[in-house]
């Protein structure tokens, strides 16, 4: 769950009419994107960040649907909101109720039903006509402005430039909904089909964000390594470009250091993407890559439409383009059917790749996928006990790639203050948290760190001194 970076709005005197929002976001990047979009379309209208929701004038819930607990945690949020909604009623004022994202999309009625006092209902493809359906919802004696729909034309199509400063690390939205529907995935039904960004409109924005102060810039998509957008005018080949094409412009783009790009599906691996791997250096050798599981039994029930043994072949491949690669992935445990012997296999794939980190997941049945109606769910205790079995092994994993880091020279993209004085915290490469004792001048620099040890939540380390600018003591 992030709050969503709202800073870098129109400042309040440059506005007729100061006005507060604040947007609670959950999920993934995407929604960190979209959100940080939303305070851009509201900042013309003088809609300025407020540090809580007690304040706000516009409350926004920026919603994920992905598993049921994501969604749940939004209505229970509303209650707390329906009560700072009346309380600003008995004061005489009036504040705006939002609910955005995939759970807007996807339980639109069921918002309307159990939170009736929600001024705005509209899903991820509809936050382009935010400001319209907020003056329609001002106007309006709380009938509620309710948009589900996916417009015939890209949303892209109709968002300003943003104006917020993007910090050292931004998100670039390139492609967006799925058409692989995974069979227990809600995406295709809550983002839409796929669709991908031209390739010049995602450059530009990339320069954009390098001009104001980004030093990294992470590619987002469901399935972001589907993408193909139409080819820049006049560019050679013409037609479109898949990501490594597009990762390659990209590097262009002088004072870019680091490009990342998440989340990936193993079928959209292509030979251009790993020969980006190979030949572009700002692109950051870490990679986020899931395979759900390690049977292909399971694998052939969730249509993810790979066997296990493809998946080691494209990391094979992988490696062999950038050997120093390290790979995250993302596994749900207990899919209807699973068996010890299909668990097994999951454990054993993890066992011979080997991940730097990893996130995994219970199964949980969405209310529209073909997976919920399955009867062959696996019971909660028996999930609960294999999720715990395969994070002992991850974590041992992780644990050990954090170690092996220790005595290396890591180059530390600096992004913020550290916990402590005298200290910043970045990234390595493999996306690891380091921090060590620098000037804060050095935020937005790419500074070699030799890690020293490492901590629960991140690596400590020292900048190494020598006689390149790179190396200066802080
Ligand atoms: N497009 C990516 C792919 O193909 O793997 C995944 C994007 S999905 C938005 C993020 C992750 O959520 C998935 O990789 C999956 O592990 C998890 N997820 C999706 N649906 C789920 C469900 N019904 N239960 C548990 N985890 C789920
Ligand atoms: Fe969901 Fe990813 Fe499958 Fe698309 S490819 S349906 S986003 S899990």
């Amino acid at each position: 769950m992030n709050q969503a970076r709202v800073s870098g709005s129109t400042p309040a005197q440059q506005v007729p009419m100061q006005k507060t929002l604040f947007i609670k976001t959950y999920g993934c990047q995407m929604n960190v994107y979209d959100s940080a979009r939303m305070a851009d379309l509201m900042a013309p209208l003088g809609y300025v960040p407020a540090a809580s929701a007690d304040d706000a004038d516009l409350v926004i819930l920026n919603t994920c649907h992905i598993r049921e607990k994501a969604a749940e945690k939004v209505f229970s949020e509303l209650g707390a909101i329906r009560r700072l909604k009346r309380q600003r009623e008995r004061q005489g004022g009036r504040m705006l109720v939002a609910v955005a994202g995939c759970v807007a999309q996807a339980e639109g009625e069921e918002i309307r039903r159990r939170a009736p006092f929600v001024d705005l209902v509209f899903g991820p493809q509809a936050y382009h006509r935010l400001p319209e359906m907020v003056a329609r919802a001002l106007d309006s004696a709380g009938d509620g402005v309710f948009d589900t729909s996916f417009p015939a034309k890209p949303k892209f199509n109709y968002l300003p430039e943003s104006m917020a400063a993007p910090g050292v690390s931004a998100f670039l939205t390139v492609q967006e909904g799925c058409d692989k529907f995974c069979t227990f995935c809600v995406v295709p039904y809550t983002r839409g089909a796929e669709y991908s960004r031209p390739a010049s409109d995602v450059i530009a924005e990339a320069r954009r964000l390098v001009d104001a102060g980004a030093r990294e810039i992470t590619l987002l998509g469901q399935n972001v390594n589907a993408y193909h957008g139409a080819a820049p005018d006049g560019s050679t080949g013409g037609g479109e470009w898949g990501l490594g094409e597009l990762i390659r412009a990209l590097a262009g783009l002088p004072e870019l250091g680091r490009i990342r790009y998440t989340t990936s599906h193993p079928r959209d691996v292509d030979d251009g993407l790993i020969a980006a791997h190979r030949d572009v250096s700002q692109l950051m050798p870490f990679l986020h890559l899931p395979v759900q599981s390690g049977s292909d039994r399971v694998l052939a029930a969730m249509n993810r439409r790979h066997t296990a043994d493809e998946y080691k072949r494209i990391v094979e491949r992988l490696r062999k383009a950038r050997p120093d690669l390290a790979l995250s992935s993302d596994f749900i445990i207990g899919y209807p059917g699973e068996s010890d012997e299909d668990f097994r296999a999951t454990l054993d794939l993890v066992s011979e790749i080997g991940f730097a980190q990893a996130f995994s997941f219970k199964y949980s049945p969405r209310p529209g996928t073909p997976a919920a109606d399955a009867d062959d769910q696996v019971p909660e205790p028996v999930k609960a006990e294999r999720l715990a079995a395969l994070q002992a092994l991850l974590q041992q994993q992780q644990r050990a790639f954090n170690k092996n880091c220790v005595g290396r020279v890591l180059p530390v993209l600096f992004e913020k203050p550290g916990r402590h004085p005298g200290q910043l915290v970045g990234r390595s490469p493999y996306l690891q948290s380091v921090h060590a004792d620098a000037a804060p001048g050095r935020i937005g620099e790419i500074v070699p760190v030799i890690i020293h040890a490492v901590e629960p939540n991140s690596l400590a380390g020292a900048i190494v001194v020598t006689d390149t600018k790179e190396g200066r003591a802080a």
